[in-house]
């Protein structure tokens, strides 16, 4: 999921759009917007299907003004449908207002279940509609960003939210931070994203990350600063995924570029996992720089060997395995000519399922390669994710269920090895620290009773 906000800049709606656009990478089962148009009234749009599927020029020019937030979604099966794409948009006595939100509130069922209790009624499984319940406004003389705070404060989990009401934007930021949230300016205005690549998509230019536990408020007066729980209290636990699988290559997140990472990631990969080999070939696109800092590393050929069809989304993040099964079937091709008679290292980002790996493996086989080595840049998956990522039961999990031997040859490689925890915290040049719960189950936060859900 990815979050996109804009400020004070004229024709808000289409820069979010192309924002959303640059972010689709991010999910691809819904997206919208709510925007703030010429007349001062809040509209929105959104719809099931990507940016490009969901807006076009007269929805986008609809809703023009200078202000909105916008929504890519993916989710897991629980939360699909209509309902959940966000923002989600609410009336209220004390003024209109809209959410949006990347990651996953791991209290929400408690919260929700002691809300339900009290009369409140729910239209989706959003966490964003949670925290629109939990925003009381009791005393509307009091400024929203006290309530705002309140019901942060009662949420645990990962979540970057954006609230967006008639006149002014607040980014928040788990005390964790999770996942990425980037401040730029735009002329006079500001935007804020999941990712700094939207950013150079629509012209911003990079002031800060919200930080971990801080609300910021941007309105006419500019941007304030608020802080939910006392820095003391934050951790700095960004998801290694984001590094590893999630971002764009040209995003940067929290100083650290992720092209480079990976690249450092490969490199690191090579010294702890070297092959005897011909050629290095990675999997499009999120294992491209791993692959180049591997070939870097070990002095074999960087080879493009495996081709991706652009126009089919990511396996990974599509709902069901049978959808999962069709979409690596129609996303990669072997290039015969390159991989035919040679041994290859086959550098990938991460092993969930297993499906994409051994399918990967089968095509170079039958491409004519004589050797496959699969080299896998960030540690075994051995635990689910309750923060906003769906790798889903510990059951579906390979290395949950195997060894490191039993998946090589359930895969059908010659060699598998992964990066070491060590190494994957290493790649990030200047960060002392990382969520690598799903790597080795050290969860940062409680997590109620959600492991034995994950194991149903
Ligand atoms: S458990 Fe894994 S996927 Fe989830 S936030 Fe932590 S590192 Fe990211």
């Amino acid at each position: 999921m990815s979050v996109l906000g804009v400020y004070g800049v004229e024709h808000a709606s289409s820069l979010i759009y192309y924002g959303l656009h640059t972010m689709q990478h991010r999910g691809q089962e819904g997206c919208g917007m709510v925007c703030v148009d010429g007349n001062g009234q809040m509209k929105r749009h959104r719809g099931l299907g990507l940016v490009s599927e969901v807006f076009n020029e007269q929805k986008i020019a609809a809703m023009d003004g200078t202000m909105g937030i916008g929504h890519v979604l993916y989710t897991g099966a629980a939360s699909r449908g209509l309902d959940n794409v966000q923002p989600l948009y609410f009336h209220h006595g004390s003024g209109d207002f809209a959410l949006a939100h990347n990651g996953n509130v791991v209290n929400s069922e408690l919260l929700t279940d002691s809300l339900e209790r009290k009369g409140s009624l729910f239209h989706s499984h959003s966490d964003a509609e949670l925290l629109a319940h939990l925003i009381k406004k009791d005393n509307p003389d009091e400024p929203r960003i006290f309530s705002i705070i309140e019901a942060l404060k009662q949420l645990e989990g990962a979540y970057a939210f954006l609230i967006m009401t008639k006149n002014r934007i607040y980014a928040c930021r788990d005390k964790y931070g999770f996942h990425p949230l980037s401040i730029g300016k735009l002329g006079d205005g500001y935007v804020v994203s999941s990712e700094t690549c939207a950013f150079d998509t629509i012209g911003a230019e990079f002031i800060r990350d919200v930080q971990p536990g801080e609300v910021v408020t941007i309105d006419k007066k500019g941007i304030r600063s608020s802080f939910y729980t006392e820095p003391s209290g934050c951790k700095c636990k960004m998801c290694a995924m984001e590094y590893i699988y999630f971002a764009r290559p040209d995003s940067d997140i929290e100083g650290c570029n992720v092209h480079a990472y990976r690249k450092e990631s490969g490199r690191r990969l090579y010294y702890e996992a070297p092959a005897d080999a011909d050629i290095v070939v990675g999997v499009p696109d999120s294992s491209l720089s791993a692959a180049q800092g591997y070939s870097e590393a070990s002095g074999l050929p960087y080879e493009m060997g495996l081709i991706k069809n652009k126009y089919v989304g990511r396996t990974f993040i599509q709902p069901s395995q049978a959808l999962r099964e069709k979409g690596v079937r129609m996303k990669l091709s072997p290039v015969r000519s390159i991989v035919s008679g040679k041994r290859v290292v086959l550098v990938d980002d991460s092993i969930v399922r297993g499906t994409t790996s051994r399918r990967i493996v089968n095509m170079l086989r039958e491409a004519g390669a004589t050797e496959v080595h699969v080299r896998i840049a960030s540690p075994t998956m051995t635990h689910p994710c309750f923060y906003g990522v769906d790798t889903s039961t510990l059951e579906e999990l390979m290395l949950a269920r195997m060894s490191v031997d039993e998946a090589c040859k359930a895969i059908g490689a010659d060699s598998l090895a992964f990066l070491s925890y060590g190494a994957t915290l290493g790649s990030a040049v200047g960060r002392t620290d990382m969520c690598l719960a799903c790597f080795g189950g050290e969860y940062p936060t409680p997590i109620y009773q959600k492991i034995e859900d994950a194991n149903k």
